[in-house]
């Protein structure tokens, strides 16, 4: 059983619906389903008699406690967190909390359960954090991409717990010998990822006919991957990555940011002119004040995960991006309204698990 936290967002949906899709994995969902959560993505899987979900906070050790003993999980993935940058700056007390103190209850409840295991299931048992690329702050134009050896050096609120995180982890398997991995991973797009991340939102908007907004001047530099792919690479560093190693993924698609509302604009002039107000899709660009410390360029080495795990990224960014826009325009009206969160048939209340 792989207990995933945060199956519910953008990510770990993507990596529910791939163990389901093409594993035989059984899979267990511990969500607490904030705002960023769609139980819409896991629609096609929840159905499956592999998926569990069970609605629980990471920060809540009992829960925790009651989830490890009735499950037995074998592997621990962890993405819960809180995630939009934006949102850091404004209110950064939940971020806090739940990647931070969420990560904190989840190694406790982790060591405490794999220290009650013994012999092959104990040796087997491993803890995945996931984590960004945003923890080793940004580069120049001219730097060499970050390595698995970059210094920390976050920039935000959010960065800056998601680095925290890293470090309790680490010392986890220092002092306690928890068999962890990390993973840091450069920007995620693809399908049902929540509209305010830039690629979603952007191309929502356009569809609406609304301003298409661009920090500063727009030159920011990101490495892009396409979420697929980034699934593909977490469940190959759980099958063949070494305990108390960090491995960077990524697809070497480093963009301005204003090169890829161009590419949006671009495509859905070619996939979408109906929904077109004005002559043309860029006729929307406008730019506003920049984000506070905001980073000018990402870039992920990812050479080891390449060369140690066999591992590549199978999109690039334009056939990566062709697809998800495409996605958005047959999805739009699921985004009209926020999210409704619906419960699956395999929805467990936490009070059951005991
Ligand atoms: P997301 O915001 O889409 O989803 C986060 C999920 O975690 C949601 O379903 C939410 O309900 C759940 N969650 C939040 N707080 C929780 C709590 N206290 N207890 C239980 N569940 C909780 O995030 P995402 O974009 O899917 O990112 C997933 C992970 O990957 C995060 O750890 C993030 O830092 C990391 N990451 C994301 C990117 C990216 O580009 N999106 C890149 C690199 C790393």
């Amino acid at each position: 059983m792989i207990l995933i936290t945060g199956g519910a967002g953008f990510i770990g949906s993507a990596l529910i619906r791939y163990l389901i899709n093409h594993t035989q994995e059984q899979v267990l969902n511990l969500d607490v389903l904030t705002y960023a959560s769609n139980l819409d993505a896991l629609k096609e899987v929840s159905d499956s008699p592999r998926y569990h979900f069970v609605q629980a906070n990471i920060c809540d050790a009992e829960a925790l406690q009651r989830v490890f003993e009735h499950y037995q999980p074998s592997v621990v993935m962890h993405l819960a967190a809180e995630s939009h940058v934006d949102r850091s700056i404004s209110g950064p007390s939940e971020f806090i909390q739940t990647n931070i103190v969420g990560t904190f209850q989840l190694l406790e409840a982790s060591r405490t359960y794999w220290h009650k295991m013994s012999g092959d299931k104990k040796s087997q048992f491993r803890f995945l954090h996931i984590s960004t690329d945003e923890v080793y702050g940004d580069l120049s134009p001219t730097d060499e991409p970050f390595s698995e050896s970059s210094p920390y050096a976050p920039s935000s609120p959010y960065s800056a717990s998601k680095a925290s995180a890293e470090h309790l982890v680490s010392a986890w398997h220092r002092t306690y010998g928890l068999p962890i991995i990390i993973s840091n991973c450069s920007n995620n797009y693809g399908a049902y990822q929540f509209p305010e991340k830039l690629i979603p939102h952007m191309i929502l908007s356009a569809l609406a006919g609304k301003s298409l907004p661009v920090y500063g001047d727009g030159l920011q530099v990101r490495d892009w991957l396409f979420v697929d792919d980034h699934v593909d690479a977490l469940y190959n560093v759980i099958k063949k990555g070494q305990v108390g190693q960090t491995y960077n993924i990524g697809g070497n698609n480093e963009y301005t940011n204003i090169d890829v509302i161009n590419l949006i604009c671009d495509l859905l002039e070619e996939l979408a002119p109906e929904y077109k107000a004005g002559d043309q899709f860029r006729d929307l660009i406008t730019y506003v004040n920049d984000r506070p410390g905001h980073d000018k360029r990402y870039a992920i080495d990812a050479s080891k995960i390449k060369s140690d795990l066999a591992w590549s990224a199978k999109e690039t960014f334009i056939t990566g991006l062709r697809k998800t826009v495409k996605w958005y325009i047959a999805n739009a009206g699921m985004w009209l309204t926020l999210p409704q969160n619906t419960l699956s048939k395999n929805h467990i209340d936490i009070d059951s698990v005991c």
